[in-house]
Formats: C-alpha cells, structure tokens, sequence
C-alpha cells in the first residue's frame, strides 16, 4: 500500500507518495528526471533546463512545477522533503555513505540558498532498514569515525550501536557476524536532520523496515541472505502544475 506522510499532505500544492516494490516495479517512468545515484553527497539543482544525460546525484531540489522528482532505494533512507510554503521540494537517497558524506546537510543548504531557514521545512522519511535488522561488523565504527560525519558519530555512540538486535520480530536478520554491532541507521540520519536546523516536529517517519518486510518491500541486505529477484522501491515529490 502507497505510504503517505501527513506532514507533506500539509504543505500546499505538494503531491508525493512512497511506493511498494511491486507498485514501484509496475511504475511507468517515461518523461521523469532520470539520475544515477551513488552512495555520495551532491544534489542537482534543477531551476530551470534539465541536465544533458544521466547525472550522477543523490538528490534532487527544485522549485519547478510538474517535475517528478523520485528517488529509488532498497534498505536506505528516502527522504522528500519541502519548504512549509510548497514553493521548493528535494527528494534524496540517504544511506550511511551520503549521510556521513554530508548528503542531508547538502540538501538543506540548497532550502537556504532559496531562503527557506531549516525551520521551515519539512522532512518525510521511508523505509529503510533499521536496527532490527542492521548489523554491521566491528570495524564499521572505526570506518565511520574517518568520514565527516564521524564526530557526530562519536559523540553520539551509546544511541547509535548496539550489542543486539533492537525490537526484532520474526521476520528480522537473524546475527551474522563475529562481534557484530546493530546500527540505528534513521537515528545518524535524525542527528544530521537536527544538526542542519530540523525540527524534531518536522520530520516525519515512515518506520517500516525493509528487511522484515518481505511481502511489501525490497531490500539489498536481505537479498544478500536470501537471494531474490531484486526489488526496490521509488519515492516521489513533485510540485502541482497549477501552484505557482
Ligand atoms: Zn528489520
């Protein structure tokens, strides 16, 4: 079922929608913006001709209407996001690279290059794995403590890693690695949300888990445990026709 956040349902002339790996496979995306994401932390910023072929981006601002901007992910984070008036929407594929990498920062700062202060807008998340299922190995931390993002990382340790799986249910990954870690992946990304400016009142969650959502979801970590046909899902924001 098409998921809808009632924070973006708020804002004016906003259309969006989180869709299902099957809804998202059966999807016609003639005529839609087409970019290349790549785990980093740049956006296009699209005012007013599109780019020459595919660039490689994981994120999308605009202010133009009846541009759809979508974003595909299978275990990170979709992000659409909004200014509170409806005049500028970014959608963004935020996994632990982009985050570390600066990718939310990034987004926001496009939002106050058009003079939208961070309190003015709006977040909604998909889903994403979370720390049900999201182990990762011993020397994650370390790798991570390396990036830009490492110091909000560090200083956050204790509510970011976890010696085991956080509420897990039958359908979560069951521990695989020696001295594995569980890793609250939506909460790095709520640090970097709230660290630009977001308010905590402003982002809304979407929390359904990828990996323990087999029947609705695709996800890249469980299809390394139980190979699949690949399956993701698409995210999209657009600004109506009419709004102006
Ligand atoms: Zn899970």
């Amino acid at each position: 079922m098409t998921l809808h956040s009632q924070l973006l349902l708020e804002v004016p002339g906003i259309r969006h929608a989180f869709l299902t790996a099957a809804e998202s496979a059966g999807r016609d995306r003639a005529g839609e913006l087409d970019i290349k994401q790549v785990h980093g932390a740049e956006l296009l910023a699209l005012d007013r001709r599109r780019p020459q072929g595919r660039p490689q981006v994981d994120g999308v601002f605009t202010h133009l209407t009846g541009e759809k901007i979508a974003i595909t992910t299978a275990d990170c984070l979709p992000l659409l996001m909004a200014s509170r008036d409806g005049r500028f929407i970014a959608g963004v594929h935020a996994g632990w690279k982009g985050i570390a990498q600066g990718i939310v920062e990034n987004s926001v700062r496009q939002f106050i290059r058009h003079g939208i202060a961070p309190a003015d807008v709006v977040v909604a998340v998909g889903p994403h794995i979370r720390a049900c299922c999201y182990e990762v190995s011993a020397g994650f931390f370390p790798l991570l403590l390396t990036t830009p993002g490492g110091a909000l990382a560090q200083a956050h340790r204790d509510s970011l890693f976890f010696n085991a799986p956080q509420r897990p249910n039958p359908h979560s990954a069951a521990p695989r690695e020696p001295n594995g870690l569980w890793f609250d992946l939506p909460h790095f990304c709520e640090l970097h949300l709230l660290a630009a400016g977001i308010r905590a009142g402003h982002i809304d969650w979407l929390e359904s888990c990828t990996y323990c959502s087999p029947q609705t979801l695709g996800s890249y970590r469980r299809r390394t445990h139980y190979p699949a046909v690949k399956t993701q899902q698409i995210s999209w924001i657009s600004r109506d026709e009419v709004f102006c």
